[in-house]
């Protein structure tokens, strides 16, 4: 994919400040894209990229380096949006969300999957051991059982209180993640349990060997109705992954994501020929188009990369963010936003 006038388009793009927009990386010297690469959503990509990093640094696989990654904020206590601790539904259940993708197209997906502290493990083995994509609910946590994961309460004091504070009003409203932002031009009125409450952790890699894998994991929006399975875990809309061309993932409002499969969409449109950052674009214009009103109070960011390592991404509104790791690198970016 890479070629000489690509290379110079994006040097003259980087000498004027287009690098904000798509980022091409290259090695200093030869020109070439980078590879191996881990890019994922929000601030806490970056520990989660640096568990990938272990993997795909000793020439390990995509796959093996998305499951590792998620795995670190599906497992912290103080992220309230990903696995252990994320805000429970409106009943008090967490429910979780994850799905993963190779390659090959060879895909798994757990919905509403409760007590399992990581999701994203489940989905990989409904992937590799079962005839089937998708497992939901007791369904998903028969399997998880019967293949070794054990039973934890992700209901954590802090998460319970911010739940119980919630009660109080029981109003349901995704609340915008302005946390990230630079300079911020929305401002959500502060709610009980949290300054916002939703996220979700999506990652893509391209391996050494040139083949990329995603996952993709969350607890949802918070206080949802019970049983409410959002973008994150339907391949297609919070994940697609095509190795001949690249990849995608999203965070923010799910339902928004599902109606115009999202991370697909992303994915035929580089297809076609648009840079990751365009395509992601594109993405959110379709969203935004539909109900420019209601675009203006919630959030949708999508992250792609093409399988030559160069990414891009784009969201609704400002303070999206994503962490980029390759072997010369390991930073957090801004996403361009419509808003
Ligand atoms: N996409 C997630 C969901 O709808 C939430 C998020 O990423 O903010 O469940």
């Amino acid at each position: 994919m890479f070629n000489r006038r690509k290379f110079l388009q994006s040097s003259v793009l980087a000498s004027t400040g287009w690098m904000m927009k798509d980022h091409l990386e290259f090695t200093p010297k030869k020109g070439i894209a980078t590879k191996p690469i881990v890019i994922s959503t929000w601030n806490f990509g970056k520990a989660a990229n640096a568990g990938a990093w272990e993997v795909l640094s000793k020439q390990g696989r995509a796959l093996d380096a998305v499951e590792a990654g998620v795995k670190i904020p599906e497992a912290d206590p103080n992220n309230h949006s990903v696995g252990y601790a994320g805000l429970p539904d409106r009943d008090g259940h967490v429910t979780l969300d994850a799905c993963i993708m190779d390659e090959k197209s060879n895909c798994g997906s757990v919905m509403c999957l409760e007590h399992i502290v990581h999701p994203i493990s489940v989905a990989r083995m409904v992937m590799e051991k079962t005839p089937h994509i998708i497992l939901v609910g007791e369904g998903a946590l028969q399997f998880a059982l019967a293949n070794g994961f054990s039973k934890t309460n992700l209901l954590t004091p802090e998460s319970e209180k911010m739940w119980k504070d919630w009660l109080k009003s029981s109003n349901y409203q995704p609340v915008i993640n302005t946390e990230n932002k630079a300079s911020a031009s929305v401002r959500m009125a502060p709610v009980p349990g949290g300054p916002f409450n939703h996220d979700t952790i999506g990652m893509l890699a391209l391996d050494a060997s040139g083949n990329m894998s995603g996952a993709c994991t969350t607890s949802g929006l918070a206080y949802k109705m019970h049983g409410r399975v959002g973008d994150s875990p339907v391949i297609g809309a919070g994940l697609f992954v095509d190795n001949e061309v690249g990849a995608a993932t999203s965070t923010g409002v799910g339902e928004e994501v599902i109606r115009i499969s999202g991370s697909h969409l992303v994915v035929e449109l580089m297809r076609q020929g648009a840079t990751p950052g365009d395509a992601c674009k594109k993405a959110v214009e379709r969203i935004v188009k539909r109900d420019p009103e209601k675009a203006k109070g919630l959030q949708v960011g999508f992250l792609a990369m093409r399988n030559d390592g160069s990414y891009g991404a784009f969201c609704i509104q400002k303070g999206f963010t994503y962490a980029v790791r390759t072997s010369a690198e390991d930073k957090i970016y801004e996403s361009e936003s419509w808003i």
